[in-house]
């Protein structure tokens, strides 16, 4: 699996990618292609294969076979890491923050790190360092709790200071897999607008159920069935195609 040269529109370009589990398989000669400053959604039934197109990205999942070009480099020839550095950005369902910690604390740990130790931990602290952390929290509203202990925020606020984790290591292409489970209302409509906030500095991939939710951040939306995409465009478009009404409701 070689680099090519990146395609001039778009960030990610997905295509023919198949992964099979004894000979199960759960995504199924895929093809999408996500341009700069979009926010991708991809729906579909349970079991349809969402969750397993985020690990293959991320390189968590090893493919059978396909490509994933991110900015003309191929992902699916790389280790986790290197994909995170490549600028490759991923939440999982639940969020993952060290609850001991304060919010200040959870962003400055996830501030990318330098070669040497020393001089990492040392460039940690200073004001350049301070002001991004500021700036995060402010956009993930958390920004008069940075000196709250994780474990003391709420579901809701968990989730966005995981996905300020993510922010302040500034990834081209965020990907998060149902960031509104278990939340409010309320807490739903502001992750939408931090959605819509950081959409104009990336791209971002979301994985939900939640059409309201849907509707108030997607740029274009996939519908993924038994591994394939079913339908996709605008909410609109897929809302009313009867290929995926027939999925959804059964007849
Ligand atoms: P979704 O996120 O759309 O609910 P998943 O991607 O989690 O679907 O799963 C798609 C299918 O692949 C399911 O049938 C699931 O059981 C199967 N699957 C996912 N990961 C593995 C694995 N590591 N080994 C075997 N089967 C798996």
């Amino acid at each position: 699996m070689r680099d090519t040269p990146p395609h001039p529109s778009f960030v990610l370009s997905v295509e023919g990618l198949t992964v099979s589990f004894d000979g199960f398989k759960a995504v199924d000669d895929l093809s999408f292609y996500v341009e700069p400053n979009e926010c991708r959604v991809i729906i579909g039934p349970n079991g349809a294969g969402k969750t397993t197109v985020l690990d293959l990205i991320c390189g968590r999942t090893k493919a059978t076979s396909g490509s994933v070009n991110f900015k003309g480099r191929e992902l699916l020839s790389m280790r986790e890491d290197q994909i995170v550095h490549a600028g490759v950005g991923r939440k999982f369902q639940t969020p993952s923050v060290y609850e001991d910690l304060t919010v200040f604390e959870n962003l400055e740990l996830s501030y990318p790190i330098g070669y040497t130790v020393f001089g990492a931990l040392a460039f940690r602290r200073n004001e350049t360092v301070k002001a991004r952390i500021r700036e995060i929290a402010e956009t993930i509203f958390l920004d008069t709790l940075l000196d709250e202990k994780a474990a003391f925020l709420s579901h809701g606020q968990k989730q966005w200071l995981e996905i300020g984790m993510l922010l302040i290591q500034d990834p081209e292409l965020l990907m998060l897999d149902e960031p509104v489970a278990g939340m409010s209302v309320a807490e739903r409509k502001k992750t939408a607008e931090l959605l819509n906030k950081i959409i104009g500095d990336r791209s971002v991939i979301v994985i939900e159920h939640d059409m309201g939710f849907v509707a108030d951040i997607a740029t274009r939306v996939t519908v993924l069935h038994q591994g394939k995409t079913l339908s996709e465009g605008s909410m609109d478009r897929v809302q009313n195609d009867p290929k995926v009404i027939e999925v959804y409701l059964g007849h």
